[in-house]
């Protein structure tokens, strides 16, 4: 089932939405990832609202889906948030967010959510998972496509770049992958941590067709998509992103990377995001 093509006007209105959504999770629980969340949140808007995702709510593990692969798994608030109002989950289990016996952990569990298709939280492992299930895909002579959201700093892992390899060497034209490249891990800027320089002169080493995107422009991601989906191989898109886009005082602040907010800084991001304190 081919999801709505949205306007991009209604696209920006639901990553607002969705971004308030993982506001008010993490407030409720006092635990989270708000900006690596936040730098992802319109290139998952985009997939599940902009129809590049063929999946359905109603059937969550039909066989004939396409799969979503959050490898930066820390960032699943905001996943979260998306499968709520594409009607995965109901709404009224987002604040049992991080909770015992909740089906919302604090990274994603394919075995207990409803639209999760790959658990993830060792950072590297999700793009591997990705390439193994688009081989598998192709062995089955399916149509359906494996896009696959990475972050910057879990380029670090030595297993990316094999995965990588084995993408170019089965010639793996259903699968999609898509680099939150916000320039920051945990531990600060990528560059002082362990410098990744030269991003796209890598993928392209590795025969991957590569494109870099505004991951903030709906025009651009969007095209991007469209272009990588179309690609006769695994195409790549570097998606130049901010961490902690949306609230102002997260902008390029990596203590956000896990931080609750105050309540003052609660109702500040609440009210930049169009919504009222609860
Ligand atoms: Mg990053």
């Amino acid at each position: 089932m081919k999801g709505k093509k949205w306007e991009k006007q209604d696209l920006e209105d639901m990553a607002r939405l969705l971004r308030k959504d993982v506001l008010e999770m993490i407030m409720n629980v006092s635990d989270g990832h708000p900006g690596a969340a936040y730098s992802s949140a319109d290139i998952i808007t985009a997939l599940y609202f902009g129809g590049i995702l063929t999946v359905d709510p109603e059937r969550p593990d039909w066989e004939d889906r396409d799969r979503f692969v959050l490898s930066k798994g820390h960032a699943c608030p905001l996943l979260y948030a998306a499968l709520m109002r594409k009607g995965f989950i109901p709404e009224e289990e987002r604040f049992t967010l991080r909770k015992i016996n909740s089906r919302l952990q604090g990274h994603p569990d394919m075995a207990k959510t409803p639209g999760i298709d790959a658990t993830t939280g060792p950072l590297g492992n999700g793009l591997a998972m990705a390439v193994g299930m688009a081989w598998a895909l192709k062995q089955q002579k399916k149509d359906s496509r494996v896009f696959v959201l990475t972050g910057d700093g879990e380029l670090q892992e030595g297993v990316v770049w094999e995965a990588l390899q084995a993408a170019a060497k089965y010639r793996l034209n259903n699968l999609v992958i898509i680099v939150d490249n916000n320039r920051r891990q945990s531990g600060g800027l990528i560059d002082e941590v362990s410098g990744i320089m030269s991003l796209r002169e890598k993928f392209q080493a590795f025969r991957l067709e590569t494109k870099e995107i505004d991951g903030h422009d709906f025009d651009d991601i969007l095209g991007g998509l469209d272009w990588a989906v179309a690609c006769n191989g695994p195409a790549l898109l570097i998606a130049h992103t901010v961490k902690g886009k949306g609230i102002d005082f997260m902008e390029e602040d990596n203590s956000w990377h896990k931080r609750v907010p105050t309540a003052e800084e609660y109702a500040s991001g609440l009210a930049q995001l169009g919504g009222a304190v609860l």
